[in-house]
């Protein structure tokens, strides 16, 4: 069993409690939200930032992140271990990554988004040895996706190599820029330009939608990634807890007859991650998007990038071929 230092504890202690608490569901409005441990109606669990805590004024409930992960994760019936070392778990699975980059609204109005400074990465993309492993060896993307996705890379003044990963919006227009670490186990794993909105990934796909067609939606553009290598259209989302009032529109707005192709509307398809939050996050876009269809991934794979994986012949070698066009 794996077993945590101090040193990755005190990590998981360190991790956003708001962002923990969101990702548990909890929704966290000006460092407060419904208290999920008595019948609450007025927002009385508060969050204290610099403390990293929370404390509901009426119940008494308190603790950080590792309590309220302790406190909300379902419990795992018939599993050995303890709840301790489960919410530990949740929390340190890369899934959760996503919490070490949560920011609370800024405190002063961000810069908008610089597209003229980027634009020009994306035009001739070129791939590091890096990104070629991390994307072809480890990930066996197809090289017409990395192509069609415009993802390059480049190295910081450290030598750090990092992926590249443009986000469009439906008409092609760059709104955003996500670098991805690609040295394994690397912390920060992400990192945003200012004013960079990732927030729905490749949806200039929406425009090659024949009638009829399925679109899957994924949670990260990883799988969106191994969904696009497998064969399917699909977009990406970061996760619900993340998605801007303004992208929750816009999902809003696909499944409205007037935006499908030739009167259809889109039909929506999930694999959830094969966890709580994942089953979470399908049962929120079902409330936006109605004719979403869930799938189920295979007891062995926690995502789809892990499915895609297992459905490759085992014995391929990464492919050299240069990137087509899309
Ligand atoms: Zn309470």
């Amino acid at each position: 069993m794996h077993n945590m230092d101090k040193f990755e504890l005190q990590k998981l202690r360190d991790l956003p409690i708001e962002g923990v608490a969101e990702r548990l569901g909890l929704r966290v409005s000006h460092h407060k939200s419904l208290c999920p441990f008595h019948d609450d109606h007025h927002a009385s669990l508060s969050f204290k930032v610099s403390k990293n805590t929370y404390r509901c004024f009426v119940c008494g409930a308190s603790g950080g992140p590792i309590d309220l992960a302790m406190a909300l994760l379902p419990s795992r019936g018939g599993r050995e271990g303890s709840p301790f070392l489960d919410a530990c778990r949740w929390l340190a699975d890369e899934h959760n990554v996503i919490l070490t980059e949560y920011q609370p609204s800024p405190a002063k109005p961000a810069e908008p988004f610089d597209a003229n400074r980027y634009e020009r990465f994306f035009e001739r993309p070129w791939l590091n040895d890096e990104a070629r492993r991390f994307l072809f060896s480890e990930r066996r993307l197809d090289p017409r996706v990395v192509s069609w996705c415009r993802l390059t890379s480049w190295k910081d003044k450290r030598g750090v190599p990092w992926l590249q990963i443009p986000y469009y919006d439906r008409e092609g227009k760059l709104v955003g820029v996500q670098n991805r670490n690609l040295v394994r186990g690397a912390s920060p794993r992400f990192r945003f330009p200012q004013g960079a909105e990732c927030t729905i990934y490749n949806l200039p796909v929406l425009n090659l939608l024949k009638p009829g067609e399925p679109l899957y939606i994924t949670e990260g553009c990883s799988d969106c990634w191994a969904m696009l290598s497998a064969g399917h259209k699909a977009i990406a989302i970061p996760s619900a807890t993340l998605l801007k009032q303004k992208d929750v529109e816009l999902l809003r707005t696909f499944s409205s007859p007037k935006q499908g192709r030739q009167g259809g509307v889109f039909t929506f398809h999930m694999y959830p991650d094969r966890d709580e939050p994942g089953e979470r996050l399908f049962l929120q876009l079902k409330q936006l998007l109605p004719n979403l269809e869930h799938h189920q991934l295979p007891p062995n794979c926690k995502d789809f990038s892990d499915y895609y994986l297992t459905t490759l012949p085992a014995a391929q070698h990464p492919p050299n071929a240069p990137p087509c066009k899309p």
